[in-house]
């Protein structure tokens, strides 16, 4: 088995945990299950790529505060933590990971973080705490980004070979292909700001308890990073994904690919500038463009709209609300003349990528975007602050990526009091070696640590024969 666990610090998690051989047997033998026989969860993005997503956010935010406070390493494990908690649902078959992955809920998690976390973040565990929600944002938004675009384009060139099943299909495949181009992640210590989580998710209305969100968590470590880790270094396996997804394996590392991880990240990063503006000034920006694909001045828009290619996307900084897409809120222009496009707001209410289409083709030339002040809102109310355009070239690619906020993007900058805190007085509230009932540096009990053990040496031979074989 491939998962190292971290020897950093052990955060003790709300509501203790106490050791119980049988529950987590169970959760092995659930984990055992859904990888050998069960349903595909929708991953989107694979885990790894998710956290590799993070970290390629982290450096192309400007240098201040927010970049100063997530490039802090003791925040690594938080901020990683909190980039695949969404997806813990899935694994354990919960419906808080589909919860977890949307504003209505992080929102409020943001809300309730902050309340006890005034600014300036004085303690390590405020901005332990700030890393996470980073992380969750990211991870929501980067689904969103990847499956509107790239798995869009990917499922019409590598539609000879798709598959739906879970260690076949394109998110762990890719996530494969990821780890073998850029390396693994090597999981960290479980850390989750249970107290607030928990808090959130009655406040939806969502019943959920401390140990399944700890149990989706740890497959997550521990199975889901370990497989990608495992498979990454294996030539088959990373032979088999390219040979099942040569247009995705080819272009995932490519920041002129609409979608793909690079343009992804550019995202993240603009959306977690507009978090941060709101949480270091406790201001309401309202509703932006974060960013568009392609960018201002970009190209490689294909004219035929039956192409994926043909998509102009634009991402907002909040959910929106869907009855608010309406034809006069966007106008498609060519050569100063309005024409007919589809509009299709990715994944509905409450999603951020909106994607238009035309109706049959792009004329040649320059297609731009319009979008009118007031013309969109929010889930929660916010109306579209200014109106804006971009215009990108049907034709040939150009040398700006995808993903850039569009001119003018009014965000301010950073602000640049009130972060780092008090620079190691506070330890964060207890956030120290886990000393405690046995616990090992995940804070589980050796008996989970076996159980999950057990698991893997079920896993790993089994998880090589399954794909082994791809149909001609
Ligand atoms: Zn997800």
């Amino acid at each position: 088995m491939m998962v190292r666990l971290s020897a950093a610090q052990s955060c003790p998690i709300s509501g203790g945990l106490r050791p119980d051989s049988s529950r987590w047997l169970a959760l092995a033998a659930f984990s055992l299950t859904l990888a050998l026989m069960g349903p595909k969860p929708a991953y989107a993005n694979g885990n790894h790529t998710h956290i590799g997503i993070s970290l390629m956010a982290i450096d192309l935010l400007p240098e201040g505060d927010l970049k100063a406070l997530v490039s802090d390493p003791a925040l690594r494990p938080m901020l990683i933590n909190g980039t695949i908690f969404p997806d813990g649902g899935y694994a354990v078959s919960h419906p808080y990971g589909e919860t977890a992955h949307w504003e209505p809920y992080q929102r409020k998690l943001v809300a309730r973080v902050r309340a006890g976390c005034p600014v300036p973040m004085a303690t390590l565990e405020c901005r332990q705490k700030f890393a996470f929600l980073l992380g969750m944002a990211s991870h929501g938004m980067a689904d969103q980004v990847f499956d509107a675009l790239y798995m869009d384009a990917a499922k019409k060139h590598d539609a000879a070979n798709w598959s739906d099943e879970l260690l076949l299909g394109f998110d762990t495949s890719t996530d494969v292909l990821w780890v073998a181009e850029r390396g693994g992640i090597e999981a960290p210590a479980l850390w989750l700001p249970m107290t607030e989580l928990l808090a959130t998710f009655a406040e939806v209305g969502l019943k959920v308890e401390a140990t399944t969100l700890e149990d989706g968590q740890t497959v997550l470590l521990l199975i889901v990073l370990g497989y990608g880790n495992s498979a990454g270094k294996d030539p088959k396996k990373v032979a088999a994904a390219k040979e099942r997804y040569p247009w995705g394996a080819a272009h995932l590392l490519d920041p002129h690919t609409p979608g793909s991880p690079p343009s992804e990240a550019k995202v993240v990063a603009s959306y977690w500038r507009q978090l941060w503006s709101e949480w270091a000034e406790g201001a309401q920006p309202g509703l932006e463009v974060l960013a568009t694909l392609p960018s201002q001045g970009g190209g490689g828009l294909a004219a035929d709209k039956a192409d994926p290619a043909s998509t102009v996307a634009i991402v907002l900084s909040r959910g929106i609300e869907a009855a608010s897409v309406q034809d006069s809120a966007l106008e498609l222009v060519v050569g100063g003349t309005v024409v007919p496009g589809d509009r299709n707001l990715f994944y509905g209410q409450d999603s951020h990528v909106l994607r238009l289409r035309p109706k049959a083709a792009w004329p040649s030339g320059e297609v731009t975007l319009r979008w009118a002040a007031g013309g969109l809102k929010s889930f929660d109310g916010h109306s579209l602050g200014k109106s804006g355009q971009v215009s990108v070239a049907v034709g040939p690619a150009t040398a700006v990526e995808p993903g850039l906020p569009p001119p003018g993007w009014s965000l301010s900058p950073p602000p640049t009091k009130g972060v780092g805190g008090d620079g190691g007085g506070d330890d964060g509230g207890g956030c120290q070696a886990s000393p405690a009932r046995g616990a090992s540096a995940t804070g589980r009990s050796a008996w989970a640590l076996l159980a999950m053990a057990l698991a893997g040496l079920w896993l790993w031979p089994r998880m090589g024969s399954r794909d082994a074989a791809i149909a001609p």
